[in-house]
């Protein structure tokens, strides 16, 4: 896919890579060997037929191919965008040693994008169980559970705290990554399944408990949307932002619709982002988008950024800098942040994740001057509604602890995504989501 130019794309939030055209969906599609044991298919948490679905690419068949793939994935248009293929569906191509793996993700995000331009229609579901199951939470875990339930026959009502379905896929990854129109429609389809949505409904107090507790199942899907922070000295300084605070507000709050909208969102100038993940490129591009010169301040070394390879191509493209072995141990300021303190890294014996463990040198800090600083060092679930349900079970890191088929230690209570899992994908939310619905859907018909 082409990328629009990093000069043209830093000054506004429209889409970084365009999509296929038919000829090239044609073309890639021809490419797949079909394989009898497809491997791709093993590399999907969601485990859609990759091998059925580009045959029907490569024999013109658009409609069909997006119906094998909404038989298994109700969000293709966001999976095809954000997805980490690389190391999924595509890093299992058996093409990938040789020349290049066929690019999945993009064909995915061609039928996806061909279906809504075409007409859109959503799978057959079985006939009315009579079981009513509560979903809390509307992200990617929410949206699969409720589509897989619905498609099985059960009666869903999702309960979401937020004025807009979506979860992270709405609020937190960018417009210019992932158009907001686009989860829209893919919502549309999931609730033109039957299921019913209450928004501006938090579970634990607009809802409570033993109210969920009436309904045949309850599947918590809250996320995990807690921010953690550094704990240096200045976190309280004006203009000091966890990411996920600085991109809810910049989507929620039209800054991305700047300088045409007059957003009350703080803009920068020169920003520093602490972190080396997606959510941390994530927030570097839309600082730089706002207009400001933004530094990213990585502890271990470049090669050692989580972040997916191509995020981290697109920000240095658009002149985010990045400045590895480096960590901010205080944020300078009286009131509002004027500069962020940081020391310089050694890198150690490799620690448990196979990456060399950090270590600040004695004496070797330098101060970066910046008006603002934002904090993108990873996030837990929010506890508000786990702390109500009594007798559930946590793991250390705060995620609700469930067993391979996403029940939790209370009967009737299940739980998939990044509750359950910790921060981690979309699809890895969506694969878990969708064996636990399954599970659901076991325990309600053997009653
Ligand atoms: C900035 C950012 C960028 C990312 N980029 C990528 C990417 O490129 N690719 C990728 O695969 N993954 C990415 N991720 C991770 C991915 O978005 C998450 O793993 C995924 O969204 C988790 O899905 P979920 O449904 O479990 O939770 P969420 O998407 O967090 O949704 C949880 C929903 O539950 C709602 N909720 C919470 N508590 C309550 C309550 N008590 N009552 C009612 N509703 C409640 C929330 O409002 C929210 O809508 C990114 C994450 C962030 C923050």
């Amino acid at each position: 896919m082409e990328d629009r130019a990093a000069g043209q794309r830093v000054h506004d939030f429209f889409e970084v890579s365009s999509g296929l055209s038919p000829d090239e969906a044609l073309f890639e599609a021809e490419r797949c060997l079909q394989c009898k044991k497809p491997k791709c298919v093993n590399g999907c948490p969601v485990g859609i037929d990759i091998p059925s679905f580009i045959a029907e690419i490569a024999l013109g068949n658009f409609r069909k191919a997006a119906e094998i793939i909404k038989a298994d994935n109700m969000l293709p248009a966001i999976c095809g965008r954000v997805c980490p293929q690389e190391t999924q569906c595509e890093g299992q191509c058996v093409l990938s040693g040789k020349e290049k793996p066929i690019s999945i993700g993009s064909l995915e995000r061609f039928i996806a994008d061909w279906e809504r331009a075409h007409g859109t229609s959503v799978p057959d579901s079985q006939p009315p169980t009579g079981r009513h199951v509560a979903v809390i939470g509307s992200g990617p875990a929410g949206l699969t559970a409720a589509a897989e339930l619905s498609r099985l026959g059960h009666r869903v009502t999702l309960f979401e705290s937020l004025h807009e379905a979506g979860g992270v896929l709405m609020y937190g990854i960018p417009e210019f990554r992932l158009p907001k129109e686009i989860v829209r429609a893919e919502v549309e389809q999931v609730l033109a399944m039957g299921v019913e949505i209450r928004l501006n409904h938090l579970a634990g107090r607009s809802i409570t408990v033993p109210e969920l507790m009436k309904f045949d199942a309850v599947f918590l899907a809250t996320g995990a949307g807690l921010p953690n922070f550094m704990g240096i000295p200045g976190e309280q300084l004006n203009g000091v932002y966890s990411a996920n605070e600085f991109l809810t507000r910049v989507n929620f709050m039209h800054a991305d619709q700047f300088p045409g909208y007059d957003t009350p969102v703080k803009r920068g100038s020169r920003v520093v982002v602490a972190g080396g993940g997606n959510v941390a490129m994530d927030a570097a591009r839309v600082a730089r988008r706002l207009g400001a010169k933004v530094t990213l301040v990585y502890r271990r070394r470049e090669e050692d950024l989580p972040a997916r390879a191509n995020e981290v191509i697109h920000a240095r493209e658009e002149g985010v800098e990045i400045l590895s072995c480096a960590n901010p141990i205080r944020i300078v300021g009286d009131t509002g942040v004027t500069g962020v303190e940081c020391v310089r890294m050694e890198m150690c014996a490799l620690d448990e994740t196979g990456r060399p463990s950090a270590r600040p040198l004695d004496g070797m800090t330098f101060t970066i001057d910046a008006d603002m600083f934002i904090e993108a060092v990873g996030q837990g679930p929010n506890p508000l509604l786990i702390s109500e349900i009594k007798g559930i079970e946590r793991e250390k890191a705060g995620n609700v602890a469930v067993d391979a088929e996403g029940r939790t230690s209370v009967p009737r209570i299940f739980a998939a995504g990044d509750v359950a899992t910790g921060a981690a994908t979309v699809i890895l939310a969506m694969g878990t989501a969708k064996e636990a619905a399954r599970s659901i859907d076991r325990m309600l018909k053997e009653e």
